[in-house]
């Protein structure tokens, strides 16, 4: 929580302080690409295996370069659906053909996780393709189940990011209270009593 208002750094290119809050993995992996920047988290090769270290699933390797394009087009597929979801409107059709032959879902080793006490899916092909297999993975879940309206996005302009509404009225419209949500407050508390007021939280 924000105590001091004076320290909310409210330059758009500040956001989004929360990297990974998106509560699903595949939408997370959209938000890699600033929608109100451009800025890309996945711009090459060492930008990405930052991106995966930051995750929590490092990559054994630095990627290549059409490996990293080949991230960057299954994401731009995954925004082209994932936007239309969030409008409430039907993903174009074109793009859930690409996601189907993506090949993110392809060979599978099943391994089994003695500490865990039940079977773990690993893709084959390394670090890379087990974060992309995950990464569909998510996506077709989601995208078959039933809480596609809990997919949402920041309204706030400088930020759009998508994540997974959990609250339990299904009614969080901030990526996070404590970023965009403040920043919100801020503005509305200066709009009723002047530019240089300051709200007390
Ligand atoms: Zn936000």
């Amino acid at each position: 929580m924000v105590t001091d208002v004076t320290s909310v750094d409210t330059s758009p290119r500040a956001l989004p302080r929360f990297e990974f809050l998106a509560g699903r993995l595949s939408l997370d992996f959209c938000n890699s690409l600033s929608q109100a920047t451009g800025g890309d988290r996945l711009a090459e090769p060492a930008a990405l295996a930052g991106w995966a270290a930051r995750l929590g699933r490092p990559l054994e390797r630095m990627p290549t370069e059409a490996e990293t394009a080949g991230m960057r087009s299954l994401r731009g597929h995954l925004l082209q659906i994932f936007d239309a979801v969030s409008e409430g409107v039907a993903p174009p059709q074109t793009a859930l053909n690409a996601l189907a032959a993506s090949g993110g879902l392809g060979a599978i080793e099943l391994h089994w996780d003695e500490a865990a006490g039940r079977a773990a899916v690993r893709a084959s092909g390394g670090a890379l393709a087990g974060l992309r297999h995950d990464i569909v993975a998510d996506a077709v879940a989601l995208l078959t189940g039933t809480a596609l309206a809990r997919i949402k996005r920041c309204p706030n302009h400088d930020c759009r990011w998508f994540f997974f509404d959990t609250s339990r009225n299904g009614r969080r419209r901030w990526c996070a209270m404590a970023d965009c949500g403040t920043r919100d407050k801020v503005r509305r508390f200066r709009d009723r009593h002047g530019a240089g007021a300051s709200p007390a939280f």
